[in-house]
Order: structure tokens, then C-alpha cells, then sequence
């Protein structure tokens, strides 16, 4: 016997307002001026990327590849030395930066006024963490409990973290640092929509059979997600799209739960739901 399974979408799931704005600008300055470049892709997803790039947005390595047209700085940052660079140069900018991403910003120089040791919780190398420890002349990051475990005791530190950490994560390193650090100031920079994200995973999760993120591979949001997901569902997998699912996953399974990542387009969550309304699957009995 074959039934079909219940579906549970993440109210949420998808583009934060962050990452819609700034494709939003991208497409409206291209229109406008014909053309227009970003340093890098907009978001970690290909799709979206090729997408933009047949509306004429354009991404290049540098700034000298800007001709007769606007650059735009993308949501999660860009270095001061870029922001001067293109000044230099006399181009037109278009400051797509999420606000919360300024306000991540400005949290970190006003600790590094206070004369306290910065400290960002977050990917090294990552385009969001390498932005914020620009603002200041020296910050350490930290990825994992582990870092925080080997940091050194400190007088005074002020910590940050990426916009879009885990919450247990921060919290967890949070606990390390506060044996460590003497007078510690921690101001929770992790995102709403972030926080939102992670927190309807875990409504849904533990109520689902299966759970499916939706999201690139490269995206280190969408992964996290899936983390979350598979904290309390073993049955959680991550697909880029429709085609990656597995028939076999979903083997005595009566519901689904479905979350993505801050860079997934509302048109890959709607073919992955479509593609699971339209499998019929073993029944328990
Ligand atoms: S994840 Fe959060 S901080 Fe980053 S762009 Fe989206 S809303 Fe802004």
C-alpha cells in the first residue's frame, strides 16, 4: 500500500530580508543602469547567482573590472579597505549591507572603545566574519568550543558572534569564556531571522518522520540548519533541490518537515514541496 505524505513547511524557510533586499537592489540597479557588479556571489546558492547574472548582474574578483556601471556591496559586509578602495576610484556604491549586519559592526568598535579584547564567534574565513573583524584593529575568532578551550584568561573581552551562529554554539562558547575572562561582555549578534529559523526547525523536527533543508552545500546557514535538524531527527537530510531526493528516505514515513537556509529562493522550496506531493510512498501497514 502507498500513501501520501503530510507536509510541514517552516513558516520562515528561505531568503531573510537581508538577502531578498539585497537581490531585490541588485536587479533594480541593473535595470536602471543596465548593469551592475558585486565582489562575489550575492548568496551561497547557484541557482539564484545564474539567475541574476541573465538580468545583467554581474560578479567579478575586483574592482578593477568595474566599468560604467554601480558596484554593489552585498548583504553580509565588505571590508573598509574595499569601501576606500571604490571610493578612490570615484565609483558609484550601492550599500546593499543587511542593517544587522551594521549593527554587528558598530557593536564591535564600541567594545573596542571600551579598551576590552574582541572576540567574534564565528567561520573563519568567511566573507560576514572577515567584514566584521575589519572594523577593528585587532579581534580573535572563534569557530568551535575547542578555540574557545585553548584561548588564554583575559582581564577585560568583548564578544560578537556571526549573524547566523547556532544558538547552543554561542551559548556553549559563551559558558567557556565566562571562566576565563574576568570582565566579559557579550552582546548576542546572531540575527532574528536566524534565531526564527532555528527555532521553528525545532518545533517542527521532533514531530516529523522526516526532515528535508533545503539549501546549497557551500551555504555553512543552511548546514548549520541541517545540524539543528538532525539534533532531533536522525531522519534530517540537506538537497539542493527536488532531484537530490530519495524515495527510500521517506520508507514508513507519514509526514515531512521542511526548512532552508537564509540563501534558498521561494521557487526551490516550492518544487521540493511539489515533488514530495506528488510521491507516494510505503505506508506503515
Ligand atoms: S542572515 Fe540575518 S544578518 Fe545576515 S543578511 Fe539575513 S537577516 Fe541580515
Amino acid at each position: 500500500m502507498s500513501s501520501v505524505l503530510k507536509i510541514m513547511v517552516a513558516k520562515d524557510a528561505g531568503f531573510c530580508f537581508g538577502v531578498r533586499d539585497a537581490i531585490e537592489k541588485a536587479r533594480e540597479v541593473a535595470r536602471e543602469h543596465g548593469k551592475v557588479y558585486m565582489l562575489g556571489d550575492i548568496v551561497h546558492n547557484e541557482r539564484v547567482v545564474k539567475d541574476l547574472a541573465k538580468e545583467n548582474v554581474n560578479v567579478v574578483d575586483s574592482l578593477e573590472q568595474v566599468k560604467d556601471a554601480p558596484v554593489l556591496f552585498r548583504a553580509h559586509g565588505t571590508i573598509p579597505e574595499i569601501w576606500a578602495e571604490a571610493g578612490k576610484k570615484e565609483l558609484e556604491i550601492v550599500d546593499a549591507t543587511c542593517p544587522l549586519v551594521h549593527e554587528i559592526h558598530d557593536e564591535i568598535k564600541k567594545l573596542h572603545l571600551e579598551g576590552r579584547k574582541l572576540i567574534i564567534i564565528g567561520d573563519h574565513g568567511h566573507d560576514e566574519v572577515v567584514a566584521i573583524q575589519a572594523q577593528v584593529p585587532q579581534a580573535i575568532i572563534i569557530a568551535s568550543i575547542k578555540e574557545a578551550e585553548a584561548l588564554p584568561r583575559m582581564k577585560k573581552a568583548g564578544v560578537v558572534s556571526q549573524s547566523t551562529q547556532m544558538i547552543e554554539n554561542v551559548q556553549e562558547i559563551i559558558g567557556i569564556l565566562s571562566m576565563k575572562i574576568y570582565d566579559l561582555r557579550f552582546v548576542n549578534t546572531v540575527c532574528f531571522p536566524t534565531r526564527r529559523n532555528q527555532s521553528q526547525i525545532k518545533e517542527i523536527a521532533p514531530n516529523a518522520d522526516v526532515m528535508i533543508i533545503v539549501g546549497s552545500y557551500t551555504s555553512a546557514n543552511t548546514k548549520r540548519l541541517h545540524e539543528v535538524s538532525l539534533s532531533l531527527n536522525p531522519r534530517s537530510y540537506m538537497v539542493e533541490n527536488a532531484s537530490d531526493i530519495q524515495e527510500s528516505w521517506f520508507d514508513k514515513a507519514e509526514s515531512v518537515g521542511i526548512s532552508a537556509g537564509a540563501s534558498s529562493p521561494d521557487d526551490l522550496i516550492e518544487e521540493v514541496v511539489e515533488h514530495l506531493n506528488n510521491l507516494h510512498v510505503k505506508s506503515r501497514v
